[in-house]
């Protein structure tokens, strides 16, 4: 009796013990294959960046749903301090949520109470953001085994302690001396980390690595277009014989690009690892692959077996891409009845404007349709052969194409969702058109220039004119819709419209909501199956990112980042509304919560007092085919930055040519981001850019006086 009391006690304890060892169970620590192959069973969680492999965006959870959503209150916020585009999507598991911020900073909260539990800053050089061609934005971490994976915008892949935010790992993934950026979510799968990158808009060659999530050690490499090399000894070598005879030329020259900046899904049934690849380097085929070619694997979804890294198929969305139309939109996976056959497939809505359905199995086409009626460059997809039918001229070898999608896409990376309940996947849709020529009307002036844009496109007809009728035009010619997409039939079902394109990703529930953001700040929750507008909230700032959601001890929780940036952002200049901007913040809601923000920042833009003009209307053309080649990316079309990069229309800076010229060529700002450009101009160059801008604020300037005149006339 007393011997077996004592075993009892030894087990027990043994048990205890256990169990303390593995008190982070429910936690980062538990993160692995089954956890997150069994999401569903623990729906409180948000684990893996789509939340499940299949990257649906459709959470269980229901305490918050149509009936009680009006009482969405906000629960706890957090002020972030970078100024910046946030894209990011938080994971939370065991109480704790894990998030990124512009710079590629990683927080931990206290998922309930918003208490700050670490700060991991990788200190990426601000001189990195002029390799980003869409803002020093991140995605988000990825968790396995108690560590948190983050890229970083200079091409780090680094492993954090998921309890104290200490730096375990970090590898570089990139040659640094190029133009690559990492912006995406890492995902993990069969304990490997894997990683893209981003860089074609500069000139780079894209690919994907997977590295040993415990030891950081590369496991593979897999490139998605060849390089000047037959061979790279990497897990592509076998792809790549096939894809090379697709290429002409030298294509290697400037990258070829291909970039894998964003979208991955799994699936462990099939064991299948899908890709979304990015466009050209340079956008333009003509310059790239003189003579044509469907450049393999430009803008295709590939299927790799994610232990090794190997091909086994892919479907290209735009053979021989010439428009910046990428395929590394989301990639959702889902179980569906097609023609009265459960099919497993794979979805995307790429920048093309065709919503894809493919047999996730074999990669080949169920259908493809266009859910933008808009979209000009291609009348339809060919059924049988999986390819569109382009339309005449569309490729602008000869001539100005005025094309629909633009570079921006009629979907961007803004996260879809896709809801098992209603069978409806939500795309935050838009129509933003673009003229796309020959770079100074042929491409024999396409010149390789390090450090800028090598897209071998002309920016100039894409600048924006500085007429206010004609803006606003223009601005109407932009549109921004959360449409609700039947994927059997290949209809639209609902759709909301907004004031612009550019609205956050979105969140789809099993209390039958649709969650999205907006570019003018407003954060709503929709009726899943009728597009009803439940509720909004104003959160201060243009919204980008999705919202994600979860549960702590039987309370439901929906999380934003919110915060304006991203491509669009930097670069429309007078394209994008003034009430995007605003102040960024992490922001929580649940129902009943009663947290309020502080008063929305009031910014008042005045022009200067402006010197008299001394310049010569040759420099003033020249300063604007100059800044339109190489700022405006950054500091908006026509000048115009509705940003937190300086809209330089209001800038001290060019009033003054000495430390105007001490900025550009002599980079005397890098350590903010702003580089020196001798590279890409010369003293006269930029000159000439301080004239144009100059004479645009003087302009600008006497407009508004006039206008200040008439209204206290009145
Ligand atoms: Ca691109």
């Amino acid at each position: 009796m007393g011997a077996n009391r004592a075993v009892w006690t030894v087990v027990l304890a043994a048990g205890v013990m256990a169990l303390a060892g593995c008190s982070d169970k429910g936690g980062a620590g538990g993160v692995n294959a089954d956890r997150i192959i069994a999401a569903d069973s623990t729906p409180g969680d948000w684990i893996s960046h789509g939340r499940t492999y299949s990257e649906q965006r459709f959470s269980p959870l229901e305490k918050i749903n149509t009936s009680n959503v009006q009482d969405l209150g906000l629960a706890w916020s957090f002020e972030l301090p970078e100024n910046r585009g946030i894209e990011a999507t938080p994971l939370v598991t065991g109480g704790v949520m894990y998030t990124t911020s512009a710079w590629s900073i990683v927080r931990a909260f206290d998922a309930k109470t918003g208490k700050l539990l670490w700060t991991y800053d990788p200190k990426v050089p601000r001189s990195t953001g002029v390799k980003a061609c869409c803002d020093s934005v991140n995605r988000g971490v990825a968790l396995w085994e108690g560590r948190v994976f983050v890229g970083t915008l200079d091409g780090r892949l680094e492993a954090l302690d998921a309890k104290s935010g200490r730096l375990v790992w970090s590898k570089v993934t990139v040659d640094q001396t190029k133009p690559y950026t990492i912006t995406g979510a890492p995902r993990v799968v069969k304990g490997k980390v894997l990683i893209g990158n981003g860089g074609a808009e500069l000139g780079v060659r894209g690919y994907l690595s997977a590295y040993d999530a415990k030891t950081g050690e590369m496991a593979w490499r897999f490139y998605t277009v060849p390089g000047k090399k037959e061979s790279d000894g990497s897990a592509s070598d076998e792809a790549m014989k096939k894809a090379r005879p697709t290429w002409n030329g030298e294509f290697w020259k400037v990258g070829a690009g291909g970039t894998v900046w964003d979208s991955m899904a799994y699936d462990p049934d099939l064991d299948l690892l899908y890709i979304g690849v990015g466009n050209g380097s340079p956008w333009n085929r003509d310059i790239r692959s003189p003579g044509g070619g469907d450049n393999l694997f430009l803008s295709s979804i590939v299927a790799l077996r994610p232990s090794t890294g190997e091909y086994v198929w892919h479907y290209q969305t735009t053979p021989g891409e010439t428009w910046d139309y990428t395929a590394t939109q989301h990639i959702v996976l889902a179980d569906i009845t097609v023609g009265g056959k459960p099919r497993k497939v794979l979805m995307q809505a790429p920048k093309n404007g065709f919503f894809y359905v493919l047999d996730r199995t074999d990669g080949k086409l169920i259908s493809a349709q266009k859910y933008v009626a808009s979209v000009n460059w291609a009348s339809h997809i060919d059924p049988v052969s999986g390819r569109p039918v382009e339309s005449p001229g569309a490729r602008y070898e000869k001539a100005l194409h005025l094309s629909n999608p633009g570079p921006l896409g009629a979907h961007n990376w803004h996260p879809m969702a896709f809801s098992p309940k209603t069978g409806l996947v939500y795309i935050p849709a838009q129509e933003i058109p673009f003229p796309y020529m020959q770079p100074g009307g042929d491409k024999a002036n396409f010149k390789y220039r390090p450090q800028g844009w090598n897209v071998g496109i002309d920016f100039l007809v894409a600048g924006l004119p500085d007429d206010e009728a004609q803006l606003k035009a223009i601005r109407a010619s932009l549109k921004g819709r959360l449409i609700a997409w039947d994927p059997v039939s290949q209809t639209e079902k609902w759709s909301v419209d907004y004031s612009g394109p550019w609205n956050g990703g979105v969140l789809a529930t099993a209390g039958g909501l649709v969650f999205q953001g907006n570019a003018t700040g407003e954060f709503s929750a929709y009726d899943a199956g009728s597009g009803k507008k439940l509720w909004g909230f104003d959160t201060q700032t243009g919204v980008v990112a999705p919202s994600m959601t979860y549960e702590i001890d039987g309370e439901q929780y929906v999380a934003l980042m919110a915060g304006w940036g991203g491509g669009f952002a930097v670069s429309a200049g007078a394209g994008v509304d003034p009430r995007s901007e605003g102040p960024r913040r992490l922001l929580v809601f649940k129902v009943g919560g009663k947290e309020k923000l502080p008063a929305r920042p009031v910014s008042k833009k005045e022009f200067m007092d402006l010197p008299p003009s001394s310049a010569t209307p040759q420099q003033i053309a020249t300063g604007t085919a100059v800044f339109a080649a190489n700022c405006g990316v950054c500091h908006g079309a026509g000048a115009v930055s509705e940003f937190s990069i300086p809209d330089l229309r209001y800038s001290p800076t060019i009033t003054d040519a000495a430390i105007f010229k001490s900025i550009v060529i002599d980079g005397d700002r890098s350590e903010l981001g702003m580089v020196s450009f001798k590279s890409l101009m010369n003293e006269s160059e930029a000159e000439a850019v301080r004239h144009y801008l100059l004479d645009l604020a003087r302009r600008q300037k006497a407009k508004q006086v006039a206008a200040l005149g008439l209204a206290s006339k009145d």
